[in-house]
């Protein structure tokens, strides 16, 4: 007998129907002899919905406010699916997030979970019940609701996963799994069996939205074995766990890329000790979080700088740049949004080499100008024109040999 805790997020829970099923798939595990554990989103939709009502009030909302009408979409999942359950006959008890007790600290909409009391979710597992848990949500030491961050309920379920020290926990989405890149831009893309937390982390802080970032952080540090798998279907999904040392790990996992970036260069800037500071300083101050960054050897004093930034923070980043640039008496800044980030990423490359290089050499034989690269040890990123994103993402996946094998139709035809 296991403990298993199931995550169902909004595409899953989008109808009636479809938390019937869900009900069934939970009624399904906890007759295959296991304790059960269900963490649902809202029904796809309703938090935007909710933030739209937010926003038509004001657009500088009190964020613990905000928080109070946001949480109430997974307060409606539970309860519906708590009622479908009963309806086959099994017993089942929805929790709210201070109900369990997921207490977190106060930063309002971006809350970060400090502790979670077992207590409750383990009386209700004794008496043979479904627990039902709202994702996304907490509470605060005042006792005030917060949220996660979107995407929070993934997070819900795997630090609940954590403090029961639960068998698995397996996050059901839309999808059959983790994706050596994304199907909508390579059809050759195949699901992959397995993936290590850090190969997780790098593809999802790339831009491959299956899981929430700090889902994976969690499970990494807990070592809780994480599935994904969609609702949808059987297939047994995505295993995402600790590094295998016993066995070849492939080259290159996966290939992510990245539309929302934008890069801004400062040149001659004069090559003396505190320009950097002064200039990262200033956008840190405004928040804007930096991305890959590129400091030119200096010739004749001067040196140029190149970085990226979020779209969204692209305006802001342009102008505090600007104003610094001045100030330090730098000779101009060039802002261009026109620019995507490719990576390949594998645990495999930190024991080969040439990795990089190969990498290189496929871009440059479609003609694609590399414009900035940095590397970690898992991890090569190309920043590149955008317009040139889906062509790198095939060439790359198909170079490291990730294509799934064609489909042979002639047993078929004839
Ligand atoms: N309902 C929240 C959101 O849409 C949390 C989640 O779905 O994980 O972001
Ligand atoms: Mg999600």
């Amino acid at each position: 007998m296991a403990l298993i805790v199931q995550k169902y997020g909004g595409t899953s829970v989008g109808d009636v129907e479809r938390i019937k099923a869900v009900a069934r798939r939970c009624v399904a595990t906890q007759k295959a002899g296991h304790d059960v554990v269900v963490v649902v989103s809202a029904m796809s939709g309703d938090t935007n919905r909710l933030l739209k009502l937010v926003s038509a009030i004001t657009d500088r909302p009190d964020l613990r406010e905000q928080d109070v009408v946001v949480a109430t979409g997974e307060q409606v999942t539970i309860g519906l699916l708590a009622m479908a359950i009963q309806a086959q006959r099994k017993k089942a008890r929805s929790f709210l997030g201070h109900q369990v007790r997921i207490l977190t600290d106060s930063a309002h909409s971006k809350a970060r979970i400090v502790q979670i009391d077992e207590q409750r979710i383990r009386e209700a597992l004794r008496k043979h019940e479904i627990v039902v848990v709202a994702g996304f949500q907490g509470v605060d030491a005042e006792g005030s609701v917060t949220t996660l961050g979107r995407g929070g309920s993934d997070t819900t379920a795997v630090a609940i996963a954590a403090a029961l020290k639960a068998d698995a926990c397996e996050i059901y989405t839309d999808v059959t799994g983790v994706y050596t890149t994304d199907p909508n831009v390579c059809p050759a893309a195949r699901k992959l069996d397995r993936i290590t937390y850090e190969e997780m982390l790098e593809l999802a802080s790339l831009g491959a939205k299956v899981l929430q970032i700090r889902s994976v952080e969690f499970a990494m540090k807990y070592k809780v074995p994480l599935w994904v798998k969609s609702s949808f279907t059987d297939d047994p999904g995505t295993l995402v766990c600790e590094e295998d040392t016993k066995m070849e790990e492939p080259l290159v996992s996966g290939i992510a890329y990245d539309r929302n970036e934008a890069k801004i260069s400062v040149r001659g800037v004069p090559d003396e000790p505190g320009v950097a500071a002064r200039l990262f300083g200033a956008l840190d101050e405004k928040n804007v979080v930096v991305d890959v960054i590129v400091q030119n050897p200096a010739k004749d004093g001067r040196t140029d700088l190149t970085f990226t930034v979020a779209r969204s923070d692209f305006v802001t980043a342009r102008d505090t740049v600007k104003k610094v640039a001045k100030a330090i008496k730098a000779e101009g800044v060039e802002a261009d949004e026109t620019v995507a980030k490719v990576s390949i990423v594998g645990v495999g490359m930190r024991n080969h080499s040439g990795v990089a290089a190969k990498m290189f050499q496929v871009l440059a034989a479609e003609g694609i100008n590399i414009q900035l690269i940095s590397t970690s040890e898992i991890k090569v990123s190309c920043l590149i024109h955008s317009k040139y994103t889906e062509l790198a993402v095939r060439s790359l996946h198909t170079a490291f040999g990730l294509d799934a094998p064609a489909v042979d139709l002639s047993a078929t035809s004839r």
